[in-house]
């Protein structure tokens, strides 16, 4: 990263993406000043040769300019990081490296020609991976140089450069849109907003706010909006200038949107794209093995607002979704044995895409449960229509199993009595889905270490039964 040269930058938290700031910066010639409460990670810093020094107090931040803060790091809620309060204390501005790229792409020429890359960054509270992987997908389908960083791929201090006309794809979080302190994609989608991750925005207002900042004034060229939700109605209006503004694209999974805008929304397997109150161009999503489901029918729709803003045609989109596979351990199939499908979603970690997992599918055994979040299991109410039967694991099964009300419930505990019991009971015609509804780490360390033990448990299942 260029911009900082002799500085001394002060990085917290060395973890992956706090490492790669520290080496980007070293390269453009600052002088990272790096802090870790876990030895273990000062250790693996020292070992590059980094400087560590204690930084949690205000003296710890003579001759700094400027602090960058890992997404990992909660820095004002549920309690102010002591660092980042010595930051502040100090007049130190707080950054990060999504900030630090987008300053970057200022500052200098990102390739011998002088040529920057067009950056799109996509944010919402579901459906940001299977986007951004989307728009990477189709964009590489139709033979562009596009790259894909930030939440997912790597970090965005990592990416080679992309040469000229070269596009940059970031998957961004809440923590990440809400410290960066430059923030300018060409392109910003926001997909959805449902409550995750409130402790550390001090609630939902805050959550919103961090995301919207992705879209402050001066924002993005074109802003794709998925407007089934109130906030999304609220973003978009706030965005639009008059009537007919091509700034905003308003997207849907199920609402036929009309006016004289630009919308993109999915019904009944189909995806439509209109503009001046009229239907230019429809793309058939039956078939599409890798987005089922009408939360990625919305996902569909954001990506494919997105490439056409870069000029893609239809039937190129059509094709590239046909060729999508899915990200792991989004309703990813693991197995198909005597008319049972049994998909991971191992990514449902909050109520809402576990709901919205549940209503994909027709007659679901439903894996569910873990470390649940805040905000209760009411919303799963409403879509928890396609459940035979509710297996339930986790370390508190038994008081996850109890919030979910009329269903029939098994309190399983661990993974492979619940993918057994769940087999055991499947008929013809069933999907064993894993969507859990909570977090993975009373029992794991991530929700892909999760989703692999579904998938091995399933394996071993078959296998069995095979052999008998
Ligand atoms: P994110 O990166 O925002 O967490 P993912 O694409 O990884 O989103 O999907 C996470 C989970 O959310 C998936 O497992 C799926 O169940 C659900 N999901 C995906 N897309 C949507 C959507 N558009 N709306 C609601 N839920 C979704």
């Amino acid at each position: 990263v260029n911009g900082f040269e002799g500085q001394e930058i002060a990085i917290l938290g060395l973890g992956r993406s706090g490492l790669s700031a520290a080496r980007a910066l070293r390269a453009g010639g600052a002088e990272p000043v790096c802090w870790d409460d876990n030895p273990a990670a000062r250790s693996i810093a020292e070992a590059e040769g980094f400087v560590c020094r204690d930084l949690g107090h205000v003296d710890g931040f003579r001759g700094i300019s400027r602090l960058i803060v890992s997404p990992g790091i909660p820095h004002l809620y549920p309690v102010p990081n002591p660092v980042v309060a010595a930051a502040w204390d100090a007049g130190v501005p707080v950054d990060n490296d999504i900030g630090l790229f987008f300053r970057s792409l200022a500052v200098e020429d990102w390739d011998d020609h002088g040529a920057t890359p067009r950056v799109i960054a996509v944010t919402g509270s579901n459906g940001k991976s299977t986007t951004s992987a989307l728009i990477h997908h189709v964009l590489r389908h139709a033979g562009r140089d596009v790259q894909l960083a930030g939440n997912i791929g790597r970090g965005v201090l990592d990416i080679d450069p992309p040469g000229d006309g070269g596009i940059v794809v970031l998957e961004l979080s809440s923590y990440q849109t809400e410290l960066a302190r430059a923030l300018t994609p060409d392109v910003a989608v926001f997909t959805n907003l449902s409550p995750d991750h409130l402790d550390r925005h001090g609630g939902l207002g805050g959550y919103f706010a961090a995301k919207r900042r992705l879209f402050a004034e001066g924002g993005p060229e074109r802003a794709v909006i998925g407007v089934d939700e109130a906030e999304g109605r609220f973003l978009a209006n706030q965005l639009s200038e008059a009537a007919v503004d091509a700034r905003v694209i308003r997207v849907s999974s199920g609402q036929k949107l009309t006016g004289p805008g630009w919308h993109v929304f999915a019904r009944k397997e189909f995806l439509a794209e209109w503009r001046k109150g009229r239907q230019i161009a429809s793309i058939d999503l039956r078939g599409v093995q890798g987005l089922p489901g009408a939360h990625n029918h919305q996902n569909a729709c954001a990506a494919y607002a997105v490439v056409r803003t870069f000029g893609i045609a239809p039937r190129v989109i059509e094709a590239a979704f046909h060729a999508f596979e899915g990200l792991p351990h989004r309703s990813q199939t693991v197995a198909e044995a005597g008319g049972v499908r049994y998909v991971n979603d191992s990514k449902a970690t909050n109520v809402d895409s576990a709901a919205k997992a549940l209503a994909a599918f027709g007659k679901v055994r439903w894996i569910c449960g873990g470390l649940q979040k805040e905000g209760g299991l009411e919303a799963l109410a409403a879509a928890s229509g396609s459940v035979v039967k509710a297996y339930v694991i986790g370390r508190e099964a038994a008081a996850f199993a109890m919030q979910l009300g009329g269903m029939e419930t098994e309190v399983c505990g661990d993974m492979a009595t619940a993918v057994a019991r769940a087999s055991a009971d499947a008929e013809d015609g069933d999907v064993v889905l894993l969507a859990p509804a909570a977090a993975s780490f009373d029992q794991y360390d991530n929700f892909e270490q999760r989703g692999e033990d579904f998938a091995a448990q399933v394996h071993r299942v078959l296998e069995q039964a095979g052999g008998t």
